[in-house]
């Protein structure tokens, strides 16, 4: 994590511990190289690739374009995931981890009844009264046709000066250099990917930015 993300999330951290919550990151900082060979697992059929219900699909009937889409459903296109600046993190609460336990992220463990329930609630209600130390949500399913993520948290500040600074013509050259899976079928629809499953609306930070005074510390902490 970015040390200004870090100092934030301690802050955050130390207020869950005072709810009873012991929040964790589970992923943090993701490179490019990490992320591409996700992608390229999931192109070449070696992971699965998830609908909407988070069940398999079976990608033998899909073109290379529809497999694109498919894949960012769940999972970002390298080099542009929100991983790769130290602002993003996927958090849990591990005082419901039994130890040892593996951590998988589903939707279903943060919704009502679920384990980490109770620590989405928390957050819920602190990033809606501006009390999340400058976090919010960036995939709610809602301005941005990534799945929605609940454990996903955005470090706004820093976030927001990434998105914006972003070079689409840098990333096209990545994925040259790297000969990612699918780079011919990424090439011709770039501009609505990255328009769908990118950018995130400026409203969405802004209310995490209201809760933020600038030097880490939220104002109503
Ligand atoms: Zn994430």
């Amino acid at each position: 994590m970015h040390p200004a993300a870090i100092e934030a999330l301690v802050r955050l951290r130390a207020d869950a511990r005072k709810a009873g919550f012991d929040l964790r990151v589970a992923s943090g900082f993701r490179s490019f190289e990490r992320q591409a060979a996700i992608w390229n697992a999931k192109a070449a059929g070696l992971r699965p690739v998830l609908d909407a219900g988070e069940r398999p699909i079976d990608v033998r009937g899909l073109d290379d374009t529809a497999l694109v889409f498919a894949i960012l459903r769940w999972s970002a296109l390298p080099g542009a995931s929100r991983h790769h600046w130290g602002t993003d993190m996927d958090v849990v609460d591990a005082e419901r981890l039994e130890p040892g336990q593996p951590v998988d992220l589903r939707v279903a463990d943060a919704d009502e009844g679920g384990v980490f329930a109770p620590l989405h609630r928390w957050l819920d209600e602190r990033i809606a009264s501006g009390r999340a130390h400058g976090f919010f949500r960036p995939y709610t399913g809602a301005g941005c046709a990534v799945a929605p993520e609940p454990w996903h948290l955005s470090f706004a500040p820093l976030a927001w000066e990434c998105q914006r600074g972003f070079d689409p013509t840098a990333l096209a050259a990545a994925h040259r250099r790297a000969a990612l899976a699918l780079h011919a079928a990424i090439d011709g629809a770039r501009e609505q990917i990255l328009q769908r499953y990118f950018e995130v609306p400026a409203r969405l930070y802004a209310a995490a930015l209201g809760g933020w005074d600038g030097a880490g510390r939220a104002e109503h902490a």
